[in-house]
């Protein structure tokens, strides 16, 4: 059993206080995000980032609406084929502040001894990515999977921000690609934490055989 630590997107635009889309105490899994990853089961551990062009299409601000709004989006390679979504305020720029991991992982992430690599997602313009493995399409792929692959990796453990957002898709890519994943929830926090949404959200984990504990 050789086991994979992926933290999902734990940046400072994704952390209160300042955070342009800053998640209900996203900041308390810090800590105990940068304890496990020193932990000595992981063959490696990946860090996810979203790293986005000021022009990408996630950016509410791109089309003249506002925060939040629901759109439509087209496929850039299946014509007609589209997904309803969220617009998002603008968050996570290439090599601004809100990009930055939060400073404690990184430092913490910097010292591991065990490999330890940084995968960028969101960097096309014309698509929404969620999963650390690709794009909502399912078109263009980040290096994810051939790292874990080059590891050996049987075993997938996701944390990181938003649960029911990159978290969950990252967790639903690894699951599709054989490796038994697990999300750890102490160490993840959500955007909709009512009731139904956590129950949608552990029907959808169950549906994808990707275990919540
Ligand atoms: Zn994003």
């Amino acid at each position: 059993m050789t086991k994979a630590l992926i933290i999902v997107d734990i940046q400072n635009d994704f952390l209160p206080p300042k955070g342009s889309l800053a998640v209900a105490d996203g900041d308390q899994i810090v800590g105990p995000v940068a304890q496990l990853m020193r932990d000595p089961r992981w063959s490696c551990v990946v860090m996810t980032k979203d790293w986005h062009p000021r022009d990408h299409i996630s950016f509410a601000c791109n089309h003249g609406l506002a925060d939040f709004s629901r759109f439509q989006y087209q496929s850039p390679v299946k014509p007609g084929e589209t997904q309803d979504a969220t617009l998002w305020p603008v968050h996570c720029v290439q090599n601004t502040w809100g990009s930055e991991v939060a400073p404690e992982l990184e430092s913490s992430f910097a010292q591991l001894e065990v490999d330890h690599y940084v995968v960028n997602k969101g960097y096309l313009a014309d698509r929404e990515y969620y999963s650390g493995f690709n794009d909502i399409w399912n078109d263009h792929r980040t290096e994810l999977a051939d790292i874990l692959a080059r590891h050996g990796a049987t075993d997938v453990f996701v944390v990181g921000l938003a649960l029911d957002y990159c978290v969950k898709n990252t967790a639903i890519s690894a699951a599709a690609l054989g490796y038994r994943t697990t999300i750890l929830k102490d160490y993840t926090r959500a955007i909709a934490t009512d009731e139904h949404a956590m129950a949608q959200l552990r029907l959808e984990l169950v549906q994808n055989d990707v275990q919540l504990k």
